[in-house]
Order: C-alpha cells, then structure tokens, then sequence
C-alpha cells in the first residue's frame, strides 16, 4: 500500500508589522516569515474514508475541521477524486502558539496527498489552494526565509547567508490568534501602540544577507507582541529573562506566546536553552536552527 509521509517546519516572524484594520476586517501585513527545524510530520494512507489522527496533543481536532483533513478535501476536489486518506499527524509545533502548526499540517497534506493521488500539481497551485485554505499555508509549503506581503499569503523569498541558532521557550496553554488581534486593534484605538503602514526594516534585509545574528537579534520587531503581553502579561518578564541570560534578541513568536530568542551559535543556543530551561517561565525549551526547506516527503 502507498504511504506518503511529509515534514513540515514550524515558522518564526522576524518581522510582523501589522497595518491598520481593513473594511474586511483583516489587517495588511509586512511580514518576514523564517522556517525553523522544529517539525510536524503528516503521513497519509489510502482509506475506505477521509480521517484524521493526532499523535501529541489532545487539543488539536480531528475532525473536518483540521486543517490538514480541509487541505485533503480541497487538493481532491481540485483534482476530481474523493478524499478518501487517513491522514496520521505527528505534532512538535507547539498547538496554537503562534508558529502556525496548523497551517504547516496544511500545508504537508497538500505534498502529500498530490505524491498519494499523482496529481503533480506544481508549488504554483499548491501555494494557490494553501492561501485558501489560510494565509499562513504558502509560507509553509516554500519554507527558507520570506516575505509575505496583503495577509502574509503574497511571498517573495529572501537572501539568507548561513543559519541562525533559536531557543523557543513554549508556554503552558496557547492565544487565540483572532484575540489577539483583537487586543491590537483596541490598544491602538485607545492610543496604547503604533499606528503606521506595514513596512520592512532594512537592517533586517542587512542582517539576513550578510548573516549578521547580532543585528538580527536588534532588528527583531512584532506590532502584535503587545497585544500578546497585554492579554499575558507574564511574557514580559520571561522575554526579559532571555535578554538577561545574553539572547542577541527576543521577540513573541507571530500571535504568541512562544517566546523566540536568537544565539550566536549553536553553543550559545546550547547554553541559553539550559538557562532558559532553569528559569520558571516555560513549560518546554527547545532549540532549533533556520532557515530550514518547506514542506517536503520523508524518504
Ligand atoms: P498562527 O501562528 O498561524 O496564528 P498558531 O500557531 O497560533 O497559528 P495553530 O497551532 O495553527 O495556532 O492552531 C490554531 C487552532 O487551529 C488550534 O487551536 C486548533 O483548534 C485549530 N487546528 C486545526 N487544525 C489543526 C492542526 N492540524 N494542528 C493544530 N491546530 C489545528
């Protein structure tokens, strides 16, 4: 029997910078995606029926609402067959903490089930399809490092020189991603946060060109970490206590509440995470190194 099994990062945003509330209710965004070596991995297997199953969390659905079981159902009825897969979802990006797990299972059912049903669709089409089923899909089928520009969906890949050394300190429970926005939008209404068109930083271009951690740990900026501190107000002292323990930088990873702090190297990422990990802010540490390749088979 044909079985497809595919690895999928997790994402950090370097850069989130969050333009006013549209008509549609959505934000304009700059942002500047970068995929890290932490991993999902969805495996699909002809079935008598479409299901889905979850090894890790329990809070992950796994019902039509999965977004790996809405991927499926999409690429079959793009391809004109019936979306009958188990698909089997191995989760290690922390579920609704701000590094779109959801999205990345997205986005390897849809390698997946086009490897399954022989479909050869192309990244044109698959990043077509990903966008609708969430702006963050693309992002997770191209990996690297990117630009994504209107919700995030629109990507432009970015010059990386080298690799960059994380600690990830992941938090006990997650925020919802519309809350936060939420939260960003009323704190700006009253005046509390930055009120300005989306834009990129240039040192942050300079810094991933020339791989410049230091000026990458500066240049690290998320409009919606103050929202996220707002509604959690412990991540304050928790990113501080990664700045204290000598991160080049710290930054809310997208809606939170993962914490993303940069090292100098990997050594340096060895000894942040066990002081991080020593400290009474994470409910899990974990390393990893970016930029890493998108969605891709498992041999
Ligand atoms: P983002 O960074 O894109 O805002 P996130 O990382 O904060 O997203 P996700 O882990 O993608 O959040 O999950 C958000 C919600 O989506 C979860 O609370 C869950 O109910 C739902 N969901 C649907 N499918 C999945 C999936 N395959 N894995 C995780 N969550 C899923």
């Amino acid at each position: 029997m044909t079985v497809t099994t595919v690895r999928v990062p997790a994402k950090v945003n370097l850069e989130l910078s969050v333009g006013p509330v549209r008509e549609d209710g959505y934000h304009d965004l700059v942002n500047v995606f970068h995929a890290v070596s932490l991993f999902d991995s969805v495996t699909v297997t002809p079935a008598e029926e479409l299901s889905v199953s979850v090894e890790g969390p329990s809070s992950v659905p796994t019902g039509p609402d999965n977004l790996a079981a809405r991927a499926a159902t999409l690429l079959a009825d793009h391809v004109g067959v019936r979306p009958h897969v188990a698909l089997h979802i191995r989760k290690d990006i922390p579920v609704a903490g701000g590094m779109a797990g959801g999205s990345a299972d997205a986005a390897a059912a849809l390698v997946a089930c086009d490897a399954l049903w022989e479909s050869r669709l192309g990244l044109e089409t698959l990043l077509e399809l990903g966008a609708e089923i969430g702006s963050d899909v693309p992002f997770a089928l191209l990996g690297g490092t990117a630009v994504g520009l209107g919700r995030g969906e629109r990507l432009t890949s970015v010059e990386v020189t080298g690799e960059f050394h994380w600690v990830f300190g992941y938090a006990d429970g997650g925020l919802s991603t519309p809350a936060v926005y939420a939260e960003c939008d009323r704190l700006r209404a009253a005046g509390g946060g930055p009120q300005h068109w989306p834009r990129v930083s240039d040192d942050l271009m300079t810094a991933l060109k020339t791989g410049d951690a230091a000026g990458l740990g500066r240049a690290l900026d998320n409009d919606l970490q103050p929202a996220a501190l707002s509604l959690r107000p412990a991540l304050g002292e928790a990113l501080a206590a990664g700045r204290a323990l000598g991160a080049l930088g710290s930054v809310v990873s997208g809606s939170g509440p993962t914490c993303a702090f940069l090292a100098s190297s990997a050594a340096h990422a060895d000894e942040l995470a066990a002081a991080l990990a020593d400290t009474p802010h994470f409910a899990q540490v974990r390393q990893a190194h970016g930029p890493v390749p998108g969605a891709e088979p498992v041999n």
